[in-house]
């Protein structure tokens, strides 16, 4: 039987490594740290939370709730830990970091199909499977290998990225749909009065912003400025800029500024705010955005980041099983493929483990179903059709639409998750996930 090896022991590939042994195959994890250590991590633990120690929202009516329960189902060692060292955070799991890490670490290093290999990795074996889960901090050397495998262009190393809003959440009394000058109906357009716009801008400018890691500081020179610097610049710099009212009228008005938002999936469901690159922390996008006309009620899917983040192309390159389309015995997991945050890099790994664990005993790889959250990701990043590939977190507007109408936000999104665990518990009864001797 195959050996398969995976790259970097963080959320995604200590994930992968304990879906693989727990399979009865053998599994080498490769890790550099401590021996080479990236800009952000500062021990040598598996699976190190370099942020936050919250896994955000455990409720199923939350995407990121209803992802935890799904690979609760599928026997995650991440899920593992987190349940064990939970700390009080309300409707939220955090854990204790260093309980969690180190539950991960001692239990795969002393797991009987499990040799840690503790070195930078700087290439890519030709031959047997490998799991990539090297992160958003890949190691220059490696990543220098991953560019040539995949196509330079497929490839990014930083993520400023504006927030995402739900469609049904905007208020569409206030923002209209129209394109400039009338050509279409392909924007979202927030109009602004002089007194909504002052009052917005001065919000902005003193809003709080996230710190700055070193390693971050040389997004701000590739030419991405955050909204909050641009605004800083003079009052009427966003006017002139990408809040200009050029060629949009309300009954036969230009307004004094116009906010934009851009359809972001296929399905409609989602909308990026247009040039909102911000550096602003989360709580301060919530509170500053929904002082747009329109956004007074938006829930955002994902906030605007920038910061350094190595990620490929995936829907030019991944299956929904995280293969390589060109080398299906390589997958990639975690942030890495284009899915944000600590779970949803986890989910990756876990799917990506099974599908490597299956490819070592030569059957087939499995796509998880698009209703499951951890089937949404896999699809939205394997085949987001817009042409600004940007990583997401979970979230509901990936998932496919209830096929009846349910008005009531808490109940739909229930109802959602109902249909989500049904459909992974017929995947997990069905012949084709089963193998070996572990967990399945
Ligand atoms: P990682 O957890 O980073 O794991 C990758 C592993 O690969 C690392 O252990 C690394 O040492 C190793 N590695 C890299 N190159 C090599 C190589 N060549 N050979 C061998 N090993 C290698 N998400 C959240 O949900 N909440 C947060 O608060 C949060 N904060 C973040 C803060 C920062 C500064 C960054 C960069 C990201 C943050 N994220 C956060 C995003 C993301 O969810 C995490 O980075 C998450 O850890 C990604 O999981 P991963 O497994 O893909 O990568």
């Amino acid at each position: 039987m195959a050996i398969v090896n995976v790259i970097g022991a963080g959320l995604a590939g200590s994930e992968a490594a304990w879906q693989i042994a727990q399979r009865g195959i053998d599994v080498n994890l490769f890790e550099m740290r401590p021996v080479h250590m990236t800009p952000a991590h500062t021990t040598d633990r598996f699976a190190e939370l370099v942020c936050s120690n919250s896994l955000r929202s455990d409720r199923l009516e939350n995407a990121v709730g209803l992802l935890k329960e799904e690979m609760r189902r599928l026997n995650s060692i991440i899920m593992i830990a987190a349940d064990r060292c939970r700390i009080p955070a309300g409707g939220a799991l955090a854990v204790d970091r260093e309980g969690f890490s180190s539950f991960i670490t001692d239990t795969l290093c002393s797991h009987p199909h499990i040799n840690v290999m503790r070195r930078e990795v700087d290439d890519i074996a030709d031959d047997g499977i490998t799991v990539i889960a090297t992160g958003p901090l890949t190691s220059d050397v490696l990543a220098q290998r991953i560019s040539a495998i995949t196509g330079r262009h497929y490839l990014y190393f930083y993520d400023a990225v504006a927030p995402i809003v739900m469609y049904d959440t905007i208020d569409t009394n206030k923002a209209f749909k129209s394109s400039r000058y009338g050509r279409g109906n392909d924007y979202i357009n927030c109009p602004m009065d002089k007194e909504q716009y002052e009052r917005f801008w001065s919000e902005l400018v003193n809003a709080q912003t996230a710190p700055l890691k070193d390693f971050d500081k040389q997004i701000l020179f590739e030419g991405c400025m955050p909204i909050e610097e641009m605004a800083r610049r003079g009052k009427d710099t966003l006017r002139f800029g990408p809040l200009k009212p050029v060629g949009i009228e309300v009954e036969g008005y230009r307004p004094y500024a116009v906010v934009q938002l851009r359809q972001d999936n296929a399905e409609g469901t989602l909308y990026n705010m247009v040039g909102f690159q911000t550096h602003l922390k989360w709580g301060e996008q919530q509170r500053v955005f929904r002082l747009i006309p329109g956004l007074g009620n938006a829930e955002f899917v994902r906030y605007g980041v920038m910061h350094r983040n190595t990620y490929i192309h995936s829907p030019h390159l991944l299956l929904p099983t995280y293969q390589l389309r060109d080398k299906p015995n390589i997958l990639f997991a975690g942030q890495i493929t284009g899915v944000e945050g600590y779970v949803e890099s986890a989910s990756s790994g876990l799917v990506a483990g099974i599908n490597a664990a299956l490819l070592a005993v030569g059957r087939k790889p499995l796509v998880f179903p698009a209703d499951t959250a951890i089937g949404s990701l896999a699809a939205y990043v394997s085949m987001y059709a817009g042409n600004d590939f940007q990583p997401m977190n979970a979230n509901f507007g990936i998932m496919p639409p209830l096929s009846q109408r349910i008005k009531n936000k808490q109940q739909r999104n229930q109802a959602i998750a109902q249909r989500a665990l049904q459909a992974l518990e017929d995947l997990i009864s069905s012949p084709e996930y089963g193998i070996g001797e572990g967990n399945n």
